[in-house]
């Protein structure tokens, strides 16, 4: 019992300090908490997390809801005191009309959002980016210095939150931006003697001044010399895309001047800072979300994956 006593009371704390002004009654909260813990949580799993001085990631205990005949959003809400946003921000099977009976619904303990967080991106930037407090954040997600996924408190989830809110790259590829084939010489994301550091494109071997080409039509949205990346193009693509293409011996083209896709934008160089000796193009491919831009994977764009 005293357990529960101690996680009551720093629940209470973590919910009265994340919750702005008008985003919920307190009253509610408050008496709602004892019964949540019993119910949803258990006490065996966060004895763990008091053992560790932190809470165990809220993603990590979310209740769940069996979906019962005849059971609409709007009911399961009201029985669990949220907004029907916020379970349809955690289930993608509660987003239809009708509720598929007898599927399960993850249920948080208080309103907010699930959002992907990008190699890269710390908690405070996020904390920023959505007006909460940064500790409480960290706190509320177990105290992971890099967590992949965060849950934000007082967010009221649409479709527009889920990352990446895009075309996927299955259904949309681009020209590839060189005139042949290349090799990969360095994959996205981590690379294997760093493991601090990730790498935000792919490295397509090529010879030196071989044209370069914009992958799909759009608008330059940066052209010249910008620190490691070298001589830097950057193309802004309908439909929430940017492409980069980093350490260029030459730029061809000229800040909001539009391009067609498969048009030569510059060559290929080894100016500012590259990751491997060898001569080839930095490509990244970015997607427009809530969070920034966000790196991806070009491969798959590229249809090489
Ligand atoms: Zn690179």
């Amino acid at each position: 019992m005293k357990f529960l006593q101690l996680l009551v009371s720093s629940n209470i704390f973590v919910a009265v300090t994340i919750l702005s002004p008008g985003s919920l009654p307190l009253g509610s909260l408050l008496s709602g908490l004892p019964f949540n813990f019993v119910q949803r949580f258990g006490v065996q799993a966060d004895s763990r997390a008091i053992a560790q001085s932190c809470p165990l990631p809220l993603l990590d205990r979310l209740a769940s809801h069996r979906i019962a005949p005849g059971e609409t959003l709007a009911d399961i809400a009201k029985r669990y005191k949220l907004r029907p946003e916020t379970i349809m921000g955690l289930n993608v099977n509660a987003r239809s009309t009708v509720l598929p009976i007898g599927e399960t619904l993850l249920i948080p303990p208080f309103n907010g959002i699930r959002v992907n967080v990008p190699p890269g991106r710390l908690i405070r930037d996020v904390a920023k980016q959505y007006k909460v407090r940064a500790d409480v954040l960290f706190e509320l997600n177990g105290c992971q210095p890099a967590p992949s996924t965060l849950f934000i408190p007082g967010i009221t989830w649409s479709p527009s939150y889920d990352t990446p809110a895009i075309v996927p790259s299955s259904v949309l590829k681009f020209t590839f931006p060189l005139r042949m084939a290349a090799p990969v010489l360095t994959k996205f994301g981590f690379r294997p003697n760093t493991r601090l550091e990730s790498h935000s494109g792919v490295d397509l071997a090529a010879k030196l001044e071989a044209p370069v080409l914009a992958v799909a039509p759009g608008t330059i949205a940066f052209a010249g010399s910008q620190g490691p990346s070298g001589n830097l193009i950057v193309i802004n693509h309908p439909k929430g895309f940017q492409t980069r293409y980093a350490h260029l011996g030459s730029v061809a083209v000229k800040l909001g001047q539009r391009v067609s896709e498969g048009e030569t934008i510059g060559t290929v160089g080894q100016t500012g800072v590259p990751s491997v000796k060898e001569p080839h193009l930095h490509f990244e491919v970015r997607s427009n979300t809530k969070l920034g831009w966000v790196a991806e994977d070009p491969l798959p764009w590229l249809g090489m994956k």
